[in-house]
């Protein structure tokens, strides 16, 4: 690869039909993304009202941690609660105040719902309304629902930033900022903060931030750009905002990168001369750390299936710079309005969007795939009919986006690909 841009292939696969299916889905819910949003927003606290079973999840998927004041829990409804005979309301308040009596550190708490606190319909936004009136200006009580009725996992994300839209105090003028939307590990967030001061980009804010109680300025001077593909409510509701969205593919590989930050580039007027000069050397960085893994990529015929809304972005990547073919690409939500750029890159191929799982099975058995993308739950399976898998869920735990971690992403798929190789010696 060459250059800063690749040539789109016809309009690549935005005009073509896409297979819709609703079934049996296979994804975990959204309050997995508490495992990355409590790591990014120090100040905050996850209080999940929920079941043994979603205890259980967080704590496996975030490790317990002994050592530190944990930033995350359950209010486990009992038998009594489940059954309408508890006050939920009076037992919920109660165990606010003894998380926030001996928690003063605490700015920001979610009430996270769940799908038992759904089935009984404890209304979380009005508790997190009348918390908030009792701990008015000392701690902010927002609420979100993590359920996995109708969600996949980085679904959690979307909902979380989305309650905290209404919070983000007004810009105190129309200027330009560029607020850039989706979690982000801070070192890689610091290579972007570095990238946009070489441009003369600014004010930059990120969103979340680091600290809950910071939150960053939105109105009709802010230039969105995502981060994560899967934020379409926050999204929405910051352009209820005023803010404008910047349309750009996502900055996984050289490419999209490249694209993403001349995105704001474009919007900041920022000469060509000058945008080549600044992403150069990272940019080649980047192309001679993917390159190492494409001899083991090239040609390998990779399947999909819908689980972190990272599929579409990191299929382009992987086709188009380290030559995988592409055998069936599902999404869990298909939506235009933040991968339409995307999907102008992508190679013709068979796109799904939802899951009926036994069917999606069928055609990868069929099909026998190099390399496998799905949850956890499809991994031990498709290993024991011989196939070799990579865990979504693992993309979205690491590192992977900018010029840096472009060769870390490409080896996330080469390493399986590689062990085998060496098992067959
Ligand atoms: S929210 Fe629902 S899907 Fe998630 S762990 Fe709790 S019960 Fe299970």
């Amino acid at each position: 690869m060459t250059g800063t841009a690749l040539p789109v292939i016809g309009t690549g696969c935005a005009d073509l039909p896409v297979l819709k299916e609703r079934g049996q889905r296979e994804v975990f819910c959204g309050l997995t993304g508490i495992v990355w949003l409590h790591r990014k927003m120090q100040d905050a606290f996850f209080l999940v009202v929920g079941s043994r079973t979603c205890a259980h999840l967080l704590q496996s998927a975030a490790g317990v941690m002994i050592f530190a004041e944990p930033r995350f829990a359950t209010a486990i409804l009992g038998d009594r609660d489940l059954a309408g005979m508890a006050d939920c309301n009076e037992e919920l308040d109660r165990v606010v105040r003894q998380l926030l009596a001996r928690r003063p550190d605490i700015t920001t708490l979610f009430l996270v719902g769940s799908c038992p606190s759904e089935v009984i319909k404890l209304d979380l936004a009005r508790a997190a309304a009348r918390l908030s009136r009792e701990y008015q200006g000392a701690v902010r009580i927002l609420n979100y629902s993590g359920s996995g009725i109708e969600t996949t996992f980085t679904q959690g994300e979307d909902a979380c930033l989305k309650a905290m839209v209404p919070a983000m105090p007004a810009a105190a003028s129309d200027e330009r900022a560029l607020l850039v939307c989706g979690t982000m590990a801070d070192v890689v967030e610091d290579q972007f903060a570095r990238l946009f001061a070489e441009l003369g980009i600014g004010p930059v804010h990120f969103f979340p931030p680091r600290r809950a109680a910071a939150l960053p300025p939105v109105g009709p001077g802010t230039q969105v750009l995502l981060a994560q593909p899967f934020l379409n409510e926050t999204t929405r509701a910051l352009v209820a905002r005023g803010a404008t969205l910047l349309s750009a593919p996502y900055p996984f590989g050289v490419e999209g990168t490249t694209a993403w930050l001349r995105a704001a580039a474009e919007a900041w007027a920022v000469t060509p001369a000058r945008f080549a000069s600044a992403i150069a050397a990272p940019a080649q960085r980047a192309r001679t750390a993917v390159a190492r893994y494409r001899e083991t990529l090239d040609g390998k015929r990779l399947f999909f299936f819908p689980d972190s809304q990272l599929e579409i972005p990191l299929a382009r990547f992987l086709a188009r710079e380290c030559g995988v073919e592409l055998l069936e690409v599902g999404t869990p939500y298909l939506d235009r309005l933040l991968v339409d750029p995307e999907l102008a890159l992508l190679p013709p191929t068979q796109l799904a969007e939802g899951q009926d799982v036994e069917r999606q099975l069928d055609r990868c058995r069929a099909q026998h795939p190099d390399l496998t993308i799905c949850g956890l739950g499809l991994a031990n399976p498709l290993e024991a009919d011989g196939l070799r898998t990579k865990w979504s869920i693992e993309l979205v735990f690491s590192p992977v986006h900018g010029f840096d971690q472009a060769g870390d992403l490409a080896e996330l798929f080469a390493r399986p690909l590689q062990r085998i190789a060496k098992l067959k010696v």
